[in-house]
């Protein structure tokens, strides 16, 4: 990007309670086990090595009938100390391209929803695009799940259950095959706490070990959070919704903007400081008539200056639901808004979100 104004302080936010910011209401106000580490459950008093109890936990391919087995003393230990319910697969169901789309219901009886996309080859590695949240605070207009509003966030043990319910039921059966994006219901950076430590424990090598560079967090564009994860280890990988390229539109389908502008965003990205082969995704929903001229195109191309060449950007055609009037532009206007990026030396992929047939492509998932 070239040389750009000086840009204003970042807006100090209250941090106030918030109504999504109520714990999840855990058995007795236990923890969930499986938002535990090793350490945790060794300050609690494990009777046994805690890395094998936490082994027990996060191995969802060695359990039993959907369960742990963990034996009798680890049982009582964990029964007096936390909550051993996991999020129970509610419904499943299939599309036509091979993702299924899960609504799973937690203790309190809400339900959220995350959808599993295996790749159509032998030993397929899968991408599981799971939930940080019941529903979601940032109210983008064309997203069903901004349209319900927000219920309240999920804790790390409901998080990590989450992937270990469906896990056990779809696998892969092993974790090395296994990709995780938080693109599901919720914006991930609102319920920071609880993300960062579900993240520690997904890649803790006595659980599944998936490493950060197989985590991606997408953000609406809450700066405050981008800056506190920057700093955080492990660092998952960063994709960013940008789906307008004015501050005034981009205010108009995203109300976050008007907290943290696009020219803020920018300066959150360079001081994020990606590292060698570290890459950001760059998400644009095309959305009829709102976002997808020519003249669109170059703004992004601007925006992304320096980043446009190494980092990924995504341009998604709206996935169409009752809950917004926005519409798929017109094959053409896809393609030339495609075109017009690459002559502009983006490294572009027009996506075709899975599970579209079953209402479980980005920007649909609701309950
Ligand atoms: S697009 Fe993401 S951040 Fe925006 S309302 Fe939907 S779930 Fe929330």
């Amino acid at each position: 990007m070239g040389e750009r104004a000086p840009l204003p302080q970042t807006p100090t936010i209250p941090m106030m309670p918030m109504p999504w910011d109520r714990p999840a209401p855990e058995k007795a106000g236990l923890p969930s086990a499986y938002g535990l580490l090793p350490e945790d459950l060794e300050a609690l008093g494990c009777p046994n090595d805690p890395a094998h109890l936490f082994s027990l936990l996060q191995r969802p391919w060695a359990w039993v009938e959907g369960r742990p087995k963990l034996g009798k003393a680890n049982l009582a230990f964990l029964e007096a100390i936390a909550d051993l319910r996991l999020p129970a697969i509610d419904e499943a169901i299939g599309s036509g391209d091979g993702s299924t789309k899960l609504a799973l219901k937690l203790g309190d009886g809400r339900r959220i929803e995350a959808v599993h996309m295996p790749r159509r080859v032998k030993n397929a590695r899968v991408t599981m695009c799971i939930s940080s949240q019941v529903g979601c605070a940032m109210g983008c207009t064309f997203c069903a799940t901004g349209a319900m509003g927000i219920q309240r966030n999920l804790s790390a043990g409901e998080i990590v259950g989450q992937v270990l319910s469906v896990m056990a039921m779809l696998g892969p059966a092993a974790p090395s095959l296994l990709t995780l994006v938080f693109m599901g219901m919720g914006e991930p950076l609102h319920n920071l706490d609880h993300l960062h430590r579900a993240i520690r424990v997904l890649s803790h090598p006595a659980g599944l070990g998936i490493p950060a560079r197989r985590i991606t967090v997408s953000t609406s564009g809450l700066v405050s959070g981008i800056e506190k994860l920057a700093l955080l280890r492990p660092r998952p990988l960063l994709a960013l919704s940008l789906n307008a390229t004015t501050d005034e539109a981009r205010s108009r389908t995203m109300p976050v903007n008007r907290v943290w502008n696009l020219a803020r965003l920018r300066e959150a990205l360079d001081a994020w400081g990606p590292r060698p082969n570290e890459k950001f995704t760059f998400e644009y929903v095309l959305l009829a008539g709102e976002n997808d001229t020519e003249a669109d195109a170059d703004r992004l191309a601007d925006w992304l200056g320096d980043l446009r060449s190494k980092h990924n950007l995504n341009l998604i055609p709206m996935n169409e639901h009752s809950a917004s009037d926005f519409h798929e532009p017109a094959e053409a206007r896809i393609q030339a808004f495609s075109d017009r990026l690459k002559t502009r030396g983006c490294f572009v992929t027009v996506r075709r979100s899975r599970g579209r047939d079953v209402n479980g492509a980005c920007g649909q998932l609701v309950k």
